[in-house]
């Protein structure tokens, strides 16, 4: 199994390159946002608990993340491998995302982390919300505290992996294909 977490900022380009990636290498997609979206059109409980966190631009609590995900994984029997995009958020979920890796006799390949730069990740959040319909994408207020709470509780888990020796670092900034190249050649190296 080939698990990928692919890790950067709000508005990095983590959907698209995920897209890209599912259809190569055939691997699950598990994004908590997309996630969490569909329980909230859903109206779902957890749709429910998670929507006050979402339309501020907080972080979901720690256990109800790691309960869907496991909830996922348990639920998807046989698949190449998952690539977990907008998961592990922050170090506690990271560690739980090794125990449930284990549980399941499997592990983390790899982290693929896209560097943007700040300014060019707001204008592209701005752009996004005139058509994604996200609330959190519209208001200035809630994609600074995106971006806050992404520097100050989610940056730590590339060091996490990094501890590992299992991060790698791309350029967000270029065409699609050409920083799907460069994703492709990491993934080929596991
Ligand atoms: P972005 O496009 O900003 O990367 P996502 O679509 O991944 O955002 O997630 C949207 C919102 O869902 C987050 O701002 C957060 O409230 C919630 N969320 C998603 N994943 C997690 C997670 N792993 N831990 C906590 N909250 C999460």
């Amino acid at each position: 199994m080939v698990n990928i977490v692919l890790f950067g900022p709000p508005g990095a380009g983590k959907g698209t390159q995920s897209e890209k990636i599912i259809e190569k290498y055939k691997l699950t997609h598990l994004s908590t946002g997309d996630l969490f979206r569909k329980h909230l059109g859903e109206g779902t409980d957890l749709g429910k608990l998670a929507r006050k966190y979402m339309d501020e631009g907080r972080l979901v609590p720690d256990e109800v993340v790691i309960g869907m995900v496991d909830d996922k994984l348990a639920n998807t029997p046989d698949t190449n491998g998952f690539i977990f995009d907008g998961f592990p958020r922050t170090v506690a979920q990271a560690e739980a995302l090794d125990k449930l890796m284990e549980k399941n006799g499997t592990q983390i390949s790899g982290m693929i982390a896209l560097d943007v730069a700040e300014e060019i990740l707001k204008e592209r959040i701005r752009e996004r919300g005139k058509t994604s319909g996200r609330t959190d994408d519209q208001d200035e207020s809630k994609i600074e505290t995106r971006i806050k709470v992404y520097l100050d509780e989610t940056l730590p888990v590339a060091t996490y992996y990094e501890k590992q020796g299992k991060l790698s670092r791309i350029n967000g900034v270029g065409t699609i294909e050409g920083i799907f190249e460069n994703i492709s050649k990491v993934i080929d190296s596991y």
